[in-house]
């Protein structure tokens, strides 16, 4: 048997449910544990406190699968657990070919990711995306996808493990078919009534940014008769969204070609009138600021950038890049204007967001209002236990 035993008063946040253990609590270890096998983890004065996968390369040295002492991690664990989260997204979400079906800890699956797209017109069934983060998960990959496809219904599995956090985790990047068929070139899903081309095999994580939904639907709601400016856009998430609530012209930027092209097939797909939608194929930080000189204005702009802050050292110099583009898109607007601004950096938390974009307010000169905060939809919950889930954070905000 494979048994972790904490250091003295190690065991705190264990009992709070928080499902990590970090190798500096560990007093010992018992057995010869391989990367991703359960372990019993025990308190220094030897209570159990759950069975957890140990990663021997990783400072989480070991993800708690299971606080219950009567609860075996076997191949019927990973069924109940993958049923429950695609239960709960089927009550909780409609309206929508994408959806997000785990959301690692906070469906008990650490460092478990999968998607769920379904195409326009299809037999329903679909294709899903999956990451494996961490090496429990890696290890029962089989486990997994078996459950997935019987709780779905879906046969298509696609693997998108090109991650580096799994290189903390010793194991090599990795993407290609787990079941079914070969996912086609695009799959073409709708959200909110719009169509969006989804390339899982080549596109940003599987495939679109899933998280975004309720925050599209939002830009949708105020876009009409709207000029609107969206910023870092990939396939045009945004900018669709904004085109269908009837805006009168929408401007978007990315720095990657490729999806911007798959933005003007979706502009496409959707009948939308292409004179409407301009792209530019540029850095957004030197773009805003042309913009500006240019004196372009706009009613509504959406600034939604790659995670600046990886890690915590990283935190002075995203908070620079966040002020630096919030700085010039409040300059963008027209009295009245809205912003809708995000970041997605864990490392920063909507305290010091909230800030960083007041500061930016403060120094383009404008009265900002907040009108609304912002986050992922319900298919990305977060565990109260852990808040280290929380990742997207955001803020509507009008100026005077
Ligand atoms: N809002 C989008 C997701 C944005 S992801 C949606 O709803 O689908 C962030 C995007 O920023 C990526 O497409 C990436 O190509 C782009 N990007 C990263 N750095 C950039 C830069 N310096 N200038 C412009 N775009 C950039």
């Amino acid at each position: 048997m494979n048994i972790v035993t904490l250091k003295p008063s190690k065991e705190k946040s264990l009992l709070r449910r928080h499902p990590w253990v970090y190798a500096n609590a560990i007093d010992r270890v018992e057995g010869k544990p391989t990367p991703g096998a359960t372990v019993i983890v025990r308190s220094a004065d030897g209570r159990f406190l759950g069975r957890a996968a140990y990663s021997p390369h990783s400072q989480i040295r070991a993800r708690v699968w299971s606080f219950d002492e009567n609860e075996p991690i076997d191949h019927a664990f990973f069924k109940r657990r993958v049923q429950r989260a695609v239960a709960d997204r089927r009550a909780m979400v409609s309206g929508t070919g994408a959806v997000r079906l785990i959301f690692g800890e906070a469906d008990g699956l650490p460092g478990l990711i999968v998607d769920h797209y379904i195409e326009d017109g299809g037999d329903g069934r679909g294709q899903l995306v999956c990451q494996f983060m961490a090496a429990g998960v890696e290890a029962w990959k089989e486990a997994i996808v078996a459950a997935l496809t019987s709780a779905t219904g879906c046969p298509n599995v696609y693997e998108r493990s090109d991650v580096s956090i799994r290189e903390k985790e010793g194991l090599e990047q990795i993407t290609g078919l787990l079941a079914g068929d070969e996912p086609p070139a695009t799959i073409i899903t709708s959200e909110n009534g719009v169509r969006y081309h989804v390339d899982v095999r080549n596109g940003h994580k599987t495939g679109f940014y899933v998280d975004q939904r309720d925050n599209r639907a939002l830009v949708q709601t105020y876009a009409r008769e709207r000029e609107v400016l969206n910023c870092f856009c990939y396939t045009g998430g945004f900018s669709l969204a904004a085109m269908k609530g009837g805006a009168k012209r929408v401007v978007s930027i990315d720095s990657s070609g490729e999806a911007l092209a798959t933005a003007q097939k979706n502009v496409e797909a959707n009948g939308f009138d292409s004179a409407l939608a301009t792209w530019l194929d540029a850095d957004a930080f030197k773009t805003l600021r042309r913009l500006y000189d240019d004196g372009e204005r706009f009613d509504l702009v959406v600034l939604d950038p790659p995670k600046f802050a990886a890690s915590r050292e990283h935190v002075d110099r995203a908070a620079r890049a966040y002020k630096d583009i919030n700085l010039t898109g409040f300059k963008l607007l027209r009295p009245g204007g809205l912003l809708f601004t995000y970041s997605c950096s864990g490392a920063i938390d909507s305290a010091l967001f909230q800030k960083i974009v007041a500061g930016a307010a403060a120094d383009a000169r404008v009265d900002a209002r907040i009108l609304k905060r912002l986050g992922a939809g319900v298919d990305h919950p977060l565990l109260t236990a852990f808040p280290e889930g929380e990742y997207l954070k955001g803020l509507l905000l009008q100026i005077a």
